[in-house]
């Protein structure tokens, strides 16, 4: 139950004066949430601020500069009756000078009432000169020497969306602070005061209400307080998942190693040795009765499939299952077809489960899970559905992880008793984030490219040059080489996305006939099935494609990696697409097309990829490019990510707060105690209370 004391923080946002429908639909694109809550309003920190401290006389006032200055009313200019379109004019001045305050379409009242002459006013705005004249169009505020006393002269600037007016957020904010409980603290107080750290509460109250521009600094106390806060949330509820999957004492699954060793046997290639590695530590985990829970890094193409099968082939050895879960149908299928002829060599009994299988089908596998009869079950989220049960589920492998939320893990670890799990990411992720997202899980890393991997030779080229490029594709499919041509990604329009690469297929249709195909995201799955099949046997050599093959598509023969308008997408994005080539013997070229003149951000990203393979290192400078949200994809996949925490300003406070979330659960495993109670409104407030469940499901 959530504490009664947090209610108007979860209250809607439509309960806040002034928003309506309207404005909550505006909310919800800005804030990233059906629905938006009062809380989410409030952990939207500003961006910068107005700062209307300068109180300049009017002969000192610089031209382009927000000031405030006191002045008098002298004299208004209406427009004239036949040029009602005119501007209203009121003439204003101090003892050293005057200015014009200038305003269109304003009601003659309202100015009357705003600037009554002879008055003295506090005028805040932009001031120019114009016609020799000093002037200021539409002045920010006007007050009287009551409103100038009540007057913020440093003014928080938030990010908006369309629609969204500076004001509203900021009338939306006061109300917001306003319901601002008086709440528990839950950081310890020790460590409160060596941070200097200010309350929960008057941390928001001072990045919303700064009094200077650092105020709202990222790396201010108030933010920092907020971030650690975040950070602390995020922590907890890993180690609350942690403690939960532990607790249920894991069973021991040890082997001989004869099946692994029929299905390494099969294979035409042997393991590299960092594979060697994590298959020996990953066969030792599961032999242990501890719970595993391990993560395998590894680049795109450093082949975790295999070590993944290795693991599962010992727990089928014992007589137990394993089940292998992908985020996209063509990455399961994909799977599916790396796996299925080493397991018949090995004699595992594979099937797939995904949305497609339905009806008389599906159910014909379910019965054969839960009688046993298949020993590894492949497929996407559909693996975790109520209605699939295992016989006896030993080891959950889950690929791409950080597309699936930790309850989603959790559905599929609880079909079995004491499932050990194996995480599998071609997204390398720097070490302080693997920290942040997965929590102190186990590493295990492939660090090499198997044997015979020739290096990719990655241009840059301008797209004015696209038909000399497209002349080099038709000499390259001409010798019986196979290409991707991967078209640009519109943010946050799929349909665009489709546009794009139906009109590119189509033009190159022209040229190369049935050899170029079409493959995307909207495509019914046998559709797509059929195109990776056709490209995979050498039948079509073209692939028009949008991002759907970022996910594991494999097909070595393909030497050819060509994108367009490559300054639109993210560095992990652009690695993880030229990963699609490069895994055959033949050489491979990337040919990465660009729109001139390319921004600063942009040619470092392309520079880098010039450079280098290396996933990890992509990774590294992604994160000093961009910023983590970006480099986890977070923000295509929905997945909750920190709203306040930065990782290049708070990444240093991970440790603390992973050391800080294990000592509080070991004291107070069940959160009971005070500062546990106090704890439990944390993780709360930053949406990590699914893991305060576990507490109780033991
Ligand atoms: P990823 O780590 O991106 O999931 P995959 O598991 O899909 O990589 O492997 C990529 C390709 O490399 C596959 O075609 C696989 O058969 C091949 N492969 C894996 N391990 C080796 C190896 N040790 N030597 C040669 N080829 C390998
Ligand atoms: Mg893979």
């Amino acid at each position: 139950m959530r504490p009664l004391v947090l209610s108007p923080l979860f209250a809607a946002l439509t309960s806040l004066p002034g928003i309506g429908p309207k404005l909550d639909k505006l909310y919800a694109r800005l804030l990233g949430r059906e629905a938006p809550r009062v809380i989410d309003l409030l952990l939207h920190l500003p961006a910068g601020v107005i700062d209307r401290r300068a109180r300049p006389k009017l002969n000192e006032v610089q031209p382009g500069q927000v000031v405030t200055v006191a002045v008098t009313v002298e004299e208004h200019r209406g427009p004239p009756p036949n040029r009602s379109r005119a501007p209203y004019r009121v003439l204003v001045s101090d003892d050293t000078g005057t200015l014009t305050l200038t305003f269109f379409h304003a009601r003659k009242d309202f100015i009357e009432k705003l600037l009554p002459i002879g008055e003295t006013r506090y005028v805040s705005g932009t001031a120019e000169f114009y016609d020799g004249m000093l002037q200021m169009v539409h002045p920010d505020r006007v007050v009287d020497e009551k409103g100038f006393a009540d007057l913020p002269l440093v003014e928080p600037v938030y990010p908006l969306t369309e629609g969204l007016a500076l004001g509203n957020v900021r009338r939306a904010m006061d109300g917001a602070l306003a319901r601002l409980p008086a709440l528990p603290e839950w950081q310890d107080d020790a460590w409160l005061s060596r941070e200097r750290f200010p309350a929960f509460t008057d941390a928001l109250a001072q990045l919303h209400r700064p009094t200077a521009p650092g105020d709202i600094d990222p790396g201010s106390l108030a933010w920092t307080r907020l971030a650690y806060d975040e950070l602390l949330a995020g922590q907890l509820a890993l180690a609350l998942v942690r403690a939960h999957m532990r607790r249920q004492s894991g069973r021991g699954t040890a082997s001989e190693g004869l099946l692994r060793a029929r299905v390494l046997k099969a294979l035409p290639y042997a393991l590299t040795h960092s594979q060697q590695k994590a298959v020996d530590e990953i066969v030792n985990d599961l032999a242990l009765p501890q719970r595993m829970l391990r993560l395998l890094q590894g680049d795109v193409g450093s082949g975790k499939t295999v070590v993944a099968l290795a693991a599962a082939a010992s727990v089928i050895e014992a007589g137990r299952q394993a089940a292998m879960m992908a985020p996209t149908e063509i990455l399961a299928r994909q799977h599916l077809k790396t796996i299925a002829p080493l397991a018949e060599a090995a004699g595992i009994r594979v099937a797939i489960l995904t949305g497609r299988e339905r009806g008389g089908e599906r159910k014909a596998i379910l019965d054969r899970l839960t009688l046993g009869d298949i020993d590894l079950l492949i497929g996407t989220h559909a693996l975790f559905q109520d209605d699939v049960a295992f016989h006896d589920l030993a080891l959950a492998v889950v690929d791409e992880q950080h597309r699936f939320g930790v309850h989603q893990r959790l559905a599929l670890t609880q079909k079995g008793e004491a499932v050990d799990v194996l995480v599998l990411t071609a997204t390398p992720i720097p070490r302080t984030l693997v920290l942040t997202y997965f929590g102190d899980m186990d590493v295990s890393e492939l660090r090499e490219k198997p044997a015979g991997r020739q290096p990719i030779d990655t241009r840059t080229i301008p797209l004015s040059r696209i038909d000399e490029v497209e002349d080099a594709v038709a000499r390259a499919i001409a010798a019986g080489q196979r290409a991707y041509w991967v078209c640009p990604l519109v943010e946050e329009s799929e349909k665009i996305d489709l546009a794009a690469a139906q009109e590119r297929h189509a033009e190159l249709k022209k040229r190369f006939g049935a050899k170029a195909d079409l493959v995307h995201g909207q495509m019914k799955g046998s559709e797509k099935d059929a195109a990776m099949a056709r490209f995979s046997s050498g039948q079509s050599q073209l692939l028009v494609a949008t991002t759907v093959i970022e996910d594991g598509v494999d097909v070595p023969e393909a030497t050819i990696m060509l994108i367009e308008h490559a300054e639109r997408f993210g560095l992990a994005q652009l690695h993880q697409l030229r990963g699609r080539i490069g895994r055959g013997t033949g050489a491979s070229t990337c040919l990465l097309l660009y729109k001139a003149p390319l921004g600063e951000t942009a040619k470092a990203r392309l520079a880098i990829l010039r450079e280098t393979e290396d996933g990890f290192r992509i990774a590294e400078e992604d994160l000093k490019l961009r910023g983590e949200g970006d480099v986890l994809g977070t923000r295509q996949s929905g997945l909750p990510g920190f709203h306040v925490a930065r990782v290049e300003a708070h990444g240093k406070y991970l440790g603390a707060a992973r050391d800080d979330a294990a000592l509080v659960l070991a004291r107070d495993p069940s959160l009971e105690t005070p500062r546990g109670e106090a704890l439990r409104h944390l993780l709360y407030l930053f949406g990590k209370d699914e893991a305060i469940k576990l507490i109780r499901a033991g």
